[in-house]
């Protein structure tokens, strides 16, 4: 408000006074000099100019009329109040005063008032300022300083601060947003926000970015960085007016740590801990997404199954460290050997698998196989101990195999089996007849799980002659088993099928028991002495009641320990880790002998002869079978009987059908030989037979 100083102008004829008039003119407010009952007498030209009246129109008016409407009343009794009291206090004093101009706009302003009294009378001098302006600059002012205290934040608010206007083209940026992105905000001035992106934004028809937050307000996204890594970020959009202009305050963090963290997570969860490698849930995954694509190519998926033969015995023997190590060094080979875009999974336990995903109908699956099992099986050394790894394989292809992933991985598992089944160390591809025989495999397990109960299984027996005697010297117990409802069931269907089943050792019992107790009557029978030799499988040997139940068996039928010989297989010596030898030390204390069977087929290091306490050596059939007309296999049967001799052990042929294999095998020879030549496996009382009538001549 404007000061006011009491100045009296006495003389009556005041208001025509030129002097007034002068000094009015000469203000450079707007100043308006009014009545007691508010008319305006006189005005000088910058009211004119400020209200937009002429001199003549405003000495028309009452003052009420320059103020707007709504306050007219009010200033009406305000004024007749400070006339009467020009000393009491100010008018409008404490409120935001507005001058109405000609053309009906307001403006703010600022009114100082002077009480004159003319003759007698009291007039009010007003001085009326137009203050829009400077209000306008105290309004820019404090704009100014409310900006600078928004980018003091902004400059040292940790998150990315980016301002853009309504078409998404970056208006202002903050020192987080620069280091987040790596340009200055130089750079990043005038650019679109989308520039920055690494991902694509949706964006309106016109092609603008659509940066209004839809559904939430904060969203995952992902900046590119100026160096061009992905920069993920916590990204939340506002729409905002920044100096009257439309535009998006965007604000973003980097959840590096946070994605990390996720991915930390979520690897835990598809991955498995020992090997790295992916579980079965991510391989599910890939299998659906390798089953897509394989349809829109028209190509096929294959899936093996690998399963690390006898792995449990490893473990047991040697300490799940070894086992583990073991299953880690699997992993490394196989992730080295397949191509960048093949898949490696571990499904647990020692099951591997792989996908390859990209087959032409000609590629030729059985030769990379081969170079797999060539490249993953090779003899590892893990911990100083030299292991000889076998695999089982089971194959499954897509789309012909199973159309679904969990169709195709049983599929594979039941091949694998078959695979398991014939002997280990193969390949078996899926074919729907499996399916039948996995059936058939479940109903079999149970059946002779009741057969081992209840006694339903057999023994034969294969003489075996001597070459130099020509007598039968000993017998083969071979077990048999006729079910009521699966009929004959041959014992390389069923000891398989025991072995898995945890029954082997419960048969190998009785085999033991009832073939000592068989030859204790065969040789009465005959009245002189035999050797029984039984098959021993693996799972028998770790049994810790084994030897017991050896010891007892001799014992209980009367029969002489050397008169027991042990037919072991080379898997068993090949994994051997120091129990095995031990046992096999055991073994002979007893008296009992020890002949290592199927020699020739598998492994056949002859490491294995010195480092055993082996008595005899059972020639495979497969030998025997081409000695005629395969060079190679009769030299390999020749070096066996040299070897075998030079180490103290005696040879036997098993398979022996043809004179002509007899012949040679004596000329080389060979101790003796057990084959459908002489006899198959025959119930006790046809031994005898045999025995007493066959007598061989050189
Ligand atoms: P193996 O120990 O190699 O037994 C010899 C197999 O060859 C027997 O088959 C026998 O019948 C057959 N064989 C004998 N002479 C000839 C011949 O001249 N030509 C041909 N082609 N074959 C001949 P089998 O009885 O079917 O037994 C198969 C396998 O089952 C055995 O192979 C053995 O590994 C296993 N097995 C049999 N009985 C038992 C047992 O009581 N316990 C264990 N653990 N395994 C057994
Ligand atoms: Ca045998
Ligand atoms: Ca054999």
């Amino acid at each position: 408000m404007g000061s006011r100083t009491e100045s009296v102008v006495t003389h009556a004829a005041a208001v025509d006074d030129d002097h007034l008039r002068l000094v009015v003119e000469a203000s450079p407010s707007a100043m308006l000099l009014v009545d007691p009952s508010g008319r305006i007498v006189l005005a000088n030209s910058e009211a004119e100019h400020s209200f937009g009246y002429t001199r003549e129109e405003l000495l028309a008016l009452r003052v009420e009329d320059l103020v707007p409407q709504r306050f007219r009343q009010h200033h009406d009794v305000e004024r007749q109040e400070y006339v009467a009291h020009p000393s009491r206090r100010g008018m409008g004093v404490g409120r935001e005063l507005f001058g109405l101009r000609k053309d009906g706009t307001e403006m703010r302003v600022e009114i100082g008032l002077n009480p004159i009294v003319i003759s007698g009378e009291r007039f009010v001098l007003a001085s009326v300022i137009d203050i829009t302006e400077r209000l306008r600059g105290q309004q820019a002012e404090k704009l100014a300083r409310e900006g600078e205290l928004r980018r003091s934040i902004l400059d040292s608010i940790p998150f990315c601060v980016i301002v853009t206007d309504a078409a998404g083209r970056i208006v202002t940026a903050n020192p987080a947003a620069e280091s987040l992105l790596g340009y200055a905000q130089d750079e990043l001035i005038g650019r679109w926000i989308t520039e920055v992106d690494a991902v694509e934004r949706a964006r309106y028809a016109d092609g603008t970015p659509a940066l209004s937050p839809v559904g939430g307000d904060e969203a995952e996204w992902t900046y590119r960085h100026k160096d061009g890594r992905a920069v993920p970020v916590n990204e939340a959009i506002v729409a905002l007016t920044v100096d009257d202009e439309p535009g998006f305050i965007v604000v973003a963090y980097d959840i590096t740590h946070r994605i990390e963290a996720r991915e930390r997570v979520e690897h835990l969860a598809t991955h498995d801990a020992l090997t790295n490698l992916p579980n079965r849930s991510l391989l599910v995954r890939h299998l659906d997404h390798a089953f897509d694509s394989a349809d829109s190519d028209r190509r096929q998926v294959a899936l093996l199954l690998i399963d690390i033969d006898h792995f449990k015995r490893i473990n047991d023997s040697l300490g799940h460290h070894i086992g583990d190590e073991m299953l880690v060094v699997v992993a490394e080979r196989l992730l080295a050997w397949v191509r960048e875009y093949d898949v490696v999974a571990r499904l647990g336990g020692d099951e591997f698998v792989i996908v390859f995903d990209d087959l032409d109908p000609g590629v030729d699956l059985d030769k990379r196989i081969a170079d797999l099992t060539r490249a993953v099986l090779a003899p590892m050394v893990v911990h100083g101990y030299e292991l000889a790894v076998t695999a089982s394989i089971g194959g499954a292809l897509y789309p012909a195999d199973g159309d679904d992933p969990a169709a195709l991985l049983k599929h594979a598992d039941i091949a694998m089996y078959q695979a398991k089944s014939a002997g280990r160390n193969g390949v078996r591809w899926f074919e729907h007849a499996m399916l039948d025989d996995n059936n058939d495999r479940l109903a079999l397990s149970g059946a002779l799980r009741q057969a081992i109960e209840q006694e339903e299984l057999s023994l034969v027996y294969q003489p075996q002659v001597d070459l130099v005697s020509g007598q039968v010297v000993g017998v083969e117990a071979l077990a048999r088993w006729s079910s009521p409802l699966l009929g004959a069931v041959t014992p390389d269907r069923f000891i398989p099928v025991a072995e898995d089943g945890g029954m082997i050792v419960e048969l190998g019992g009785w085999v033991l028991r009832a073939g000592c107790a068989t030859l204790a009557r065969m040789q009465r029978d005959l009245g002189r002495e035999l050797r029984l030799a039984v098959n021993v499988s693996p799972h028998q040997l770790r049994s810790e009641t084994w030897l017991a139940e050896i010891a007892d068996a001799i014992a209980t039928s009367g029969i002489e320990p050397w008169q027991l010989e042990v037919e072991l297989t080379e898997g068993i010596l090949i994994e051997d880790h120091g129990d095995v030898v031990a046992m096999l030390e055991a073994l002979r204390e007893l008296g009992v002998a020890i002949v290592l069977d199927d020699f020739g087929c598998g492994y056949s290091s002859l490491a294995y002869l010195t480092k055993f306490p082996i008595d005899k050596i059972k020639i495979d059939r497969s030998f025997v079978q081409d000695i005629a007309d395969a060079d190679t296999d009769a030299a390999i049967v020749d070096a066996i009987i040299v070897m075998a001799h030079a180490l103290g052990m005696t040879v036997v042929a098993e398979g022996v059908e043809t004179e002509v294999q007899e012949r040679y095998l004596r000329e080389r020879g060979c101790d003796e030989v057990q084959g459908y030549r002489y006899s198959p496996g025959v119930p006790a009382r046809d031994v005898v037979t045999i025995a007493r009538e066959l007598t061989l001549t050189p």
